[in-house]
């Protein structure tokens, strides 16, 4: 599905990001992903996805919250891949505090990670994809940032800020057929969800009309669908991968 395409993942050392550029590597696309200190792990991944699958895979330690660090990045890509058709902005990180408990750094190592990373990653890809007249580009959101969240209120404020975002350039971007869309995900068991407490996650299924946590392919699925061809005239949605939670 995405045969000789070049996808820039923002967080793939881990998690759902992982599970994407598995997926997308399977399906032919050559992966550039970031990570913010996980060395080993992200060089073991790079050397296991190239050889399973024959594509071209690079990893590049890369903070996303950081505007420069993204315009770098994307001139490396450049650079080493020649051009960038998918970007997937899916780096992010939970500092859980009640908002009378909650520092001034939560709230904007949140924001930053979160939020405006997509804003650096995007405008650092946009010359790329105005020049291509094509691009895909989608924004890892959740559902938290439709509901809201107790504990939660600086990520779901950036979940949030990114489904404006996404519609926002959906709407600027239409006319250079560069398509932008969010992915919503529910209780997806990755380490950022394996911090909870049992008592937690049992409480988080239950409201689940699947009745089960989703797993990376789960996500990984739908982010193929939007990057590929497939979802051509879908732009500026939200999909909820998250086993009916959310309706
Ligand atoms: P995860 O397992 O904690 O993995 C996070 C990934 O982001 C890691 O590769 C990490 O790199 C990277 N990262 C963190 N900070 C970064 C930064 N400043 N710059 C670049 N990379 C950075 O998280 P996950 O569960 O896979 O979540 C992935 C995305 O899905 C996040 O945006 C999250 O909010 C969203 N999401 C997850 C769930 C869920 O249930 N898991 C639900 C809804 C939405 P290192 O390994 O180097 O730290």
């Amino acid at each position: 599905m995405l045969k000789g395409k070049v996808a820039l993942i923002t967080g793939a050392s881990r998690g759902i990001g992982k599970g994407i550029a598995e997926a997308f590597a399977k399906n032919g696309a050559n992966i550039a992903f970031t990570f913010a200190s996980s060395v080993e792990k992200a060089r073991q991944f790079e050397a296991e996805l190239s050889a399973q699958y024959g594509v071209k895979v690079k990893g590049y330690q890369s903070d996303a919250s950081n505007f420069a660090a993204a315009h770098e990045l994307a001139d490396a890509i450049i650079a080493d891949f020649g051009t960038i058709d998918i970007l997937i902005n899916n780096a992010g990180i939970t500092r859980d505090n009640l908002l009378m408990r909650m520092t001034e750094e939560q709230w904007d190592e949140v924001i930053n990670t979160n939020l405006k990373s997509a804003f650096n990653l995007t405008k650092a890809c946009l010359k790329t994809f105005l020049k291509n007249r094509s691009g895909s580009i989608i924004n890892m959101t959740s559902v938290v940032g439709v509901t809201g969240n107790a504990g939660q209120s600086n990520y779901s404020a950036s979940k949030a800020g990114m489904i404006g975002f996404t519609k926002s350039m959906a709407k600027e971007l239409g006319s250079r057929n560069v398509r932008c869309n969010a992915i919503a995900p529910g209780f997806i068991e990755t380490e950022m969800t394996g911090a909870l407490n049992e008592d937690i996650k049992k409480q988080w299924v239950d409201t689940i009309p699947l009745k089960r946590g989703g797993s990376t392919e789960d996500v990984a699925n739908v982010c193929l669908f939007l990057a590929s061809d497939m979802s051509a005239y879908v732009t500026g949605q939200t999909i909820s991968v998250c086993g009916g939670m959310l309706m």
